[in-house]
């Protein structure tokens, strides 16, 4: 996408507003697949959970990408869109035993991360084959908001308890039929990872009715140039090769399957924003846009530095600016950065928008969710209208005081 298009994407839907380009979409599909092509079965399920809308979820489908969900609503949702229960995975943390059973009964399949489901789930529905999510208690990445490997974490059943887990399939006499990790966003190291995938063979050894393994996600994306990236076709090459071997060892073909978010979705993502004011202070120049965390999180909570652009003056000469929003809270979408000179009026594009952004927006200071827009093939399709005021009291119920 020109900046001319981004442009006329704000004159015709207006601003604050997401727009996703389909063609990077489907080339980081399509490189990932294509890393991994040396492994007669891959199954990539998209993590809906980054961005959750269903057109992109049937653009994903349409590449012949599977679903990973999180929650009954996202499983509704990429049935929604198309997809196959049988091509669906749903993955939750914590959720109530109704939850999983209704999300059993749709027909997908069922990863559990506890022991305590696991044997209430066997028992019950011996019949029903489950994946198991085991916490290999690896840290890939250094940032601990975000490494769900290690020994604290919440998610998954540990390896250590690997003999629990074999007596409960033995008393219940339920079917495990794959075996899931998933250490956490943004793997910097290939090697931490192919560790972890070692102790999820080894584990894999312990089931004789497996039919895939799925390696979870952390695929690492640059946010800005010179960022470290994971490797995706030197990571495929290492792990096809191991996987391919591990099958041998097994004694059958398995399904390699992963579940990426951010990967697939984060580039291609523009947050189009409308600069309000211009305010200098006595030490710095703030540029003040039409939103905030209320649209846009990923700053204040993680901390990421998103690229910013002025693309309504993108020769202007370059100026030091704080980029803040229009909430009535600290919400500094970055500090003394260096962008080509913004003027009021001008339209700032936020990168790396695609991923965790719209799906963590809120209606906070009573502001509507902003508009997403797809463009795909040279054309901008709204894919979400932008909300209205009926929205936001919809639900209240006023009561006679
Ligand atoms: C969030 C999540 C993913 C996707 O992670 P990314 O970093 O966006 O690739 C994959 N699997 C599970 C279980 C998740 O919770």
């Amino acid at each position: 996408m020109t900046r001319q298009d981004l442009l006329s994407v704000v004159q015709d839907f207006e601003s604050p507003v997401y727009v996703y380009n389909a063609s990077k979409i489907e080339a980081q599909y399509k490189r990932l697949n294509n890393a991994f092509k040396k492994v007669k079965k891959v199954k990539i399920h998209y993590a809906v959970k980054a961005l959750s809308n269903i057109s992109v979820l049937k653009l994903l489908r349409s590449l012949g990408s599977g679903m990973d969900t999180v929650s009954i609503q996202e499983v509704r949702m990429a049935l929604e869109a198309g997809v196959a229960p049988e091509d669906i995975i749903f993955t939750p943390n914590g959720v109530s035993m109704e939850e999983i059973e209704r999300a059993a009964g749709l027909g997908v399949q069922i990863n559990i991360d506890n022991l305590s489901f696991l044997e209430q789930f066997g028992t019950k529905y011996p019949e029903i084959p489950v994946c198991i999510r085991i916490n290999p208690h690896v840290m890939a990445g250094g940032n601990t908001n975000i490494s769900v490997g290690h020994i604290d974490s919440k998610f998954g059943i540990s390896i250590h308890q690997m003999p629990h887990i074999k007596r409960i399939v033995e008393n219940t006499n339920m079917t495990i039929n794959g075996i899931h990790m998933h250490t956490g966003s943004d793997i910097l190291d290939i090697d931490v990872f192919l560790y972890a995938s070692e102790i999820l063979f080894r584990s894999a050894m312990h089931f004789d009715n497996l039919e895939f393994i799925d390696f979870g996600s952390g695929f690492k994306v640059p946010y800005k140039e010179g960022d470290i990236e994971t490797n995706i076709e030197e990571f495929g090459e290492k792990l096809s090769e191991r996987f391919n071997a591990f099958c041998k060892t097994y004694g059958k073909e398995l399904t390699l399957a992963f579940e990426p978010g951010k990967f697939l979705v984060s580039e291609a993502g523009k947050f189009l924003v409308n600069v309000n004011v211009i305010k200098q202070t006595t030490s710095t120049v703030f540029a003040q846009v039409d939103s905030g965390f209320n649209h846009f999180i990923r700053p204040m909570l993680y901390g990421s530095q998103h690229t910013i652009e002025n693309i309504s003056n993108p020769k202007g000469r370059e100026r030091f600016y704080s980029v803040v929003g229009y909430i009535c809270e600290t919400d500094t979408f970055a500090n003394n950065r260096r962008i080509a000179e913004i003027r009021e009026g001008d339209v700032l594009a936020f990168g790396n928008a695609g991923a965790y952004c719209f799906t963590m927006a809120s209606n906070y200071n009573s502001r509507y969710r902003p508009a997403e827009v797809l463009w795909h093939k040279g054309k901008a399709h709204l894919i979400r209208k932008r909300e209205t005021f009926e929205d936001i009291i919809r639900n209240q119920v006023p009561v006679e005081l």
